[in-house]
C-alpha cells in the first residue's frame, strides 16, 4: 500500500509547483510594497503568468493594500469628522 501511495504523490506536478508558490507567497508582501529586488520581481512575474493561484493571490493582496491605504487617506483628510469621532470616543470613555 505504502509504495503505491508515494508513487501517486510523485506523479503530481504540484510537488515542484509548491516550492515556487511558496517562494512567490513569501514575495507577495515585498512585491506589493515595491520592495522586491529586480531578480525577485522577474521570478515573481514569470511565475504568476503561469500560476493562476499565485496571480489571484497577488491581485487580492494589491486590492487589500489599496483598500487599506485608500481608507486611511480618507480618514485623515476630514478634520471635522476626526473631531466628531474623538468627541464620541471621549463620550464613551
Ligand atoms: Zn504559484
Amino acid at each position: 500500500m505504502e509504495p503505491k501511495f508515494t508513487e501517486m504523490y510523485q506523479k503530481e506536478p504540484a510537488g515542484e509547483m509548491d516550492g515556487a508558490c511558496g517562494q512567490v507567497a513569501d514575495l507577495l508582501d515585498s512585491m506589493v510594497d515595491g520592495e522586491a529586488t529586480a531578480e525577485e520581481q522577474r521570478f515573481f512575474n514569470s511565475h504568476i503568468e503561469e500560476c493562476v493561484n499565485c496571480f489571484e493571490n497577488h491581485q487580492k493582496q494589491k486590492l487589500l493594500k489599496g483598500l487599506i491605504s485608500g481608507h486611511l487617506k480618507r480618514v485623515i483628510v476630514p478634520e471635522s469628522l476626526a473631531q466628531t469621532i474623538k468627541a464620541k470616543i471621549q463620550e464613551t470613555i
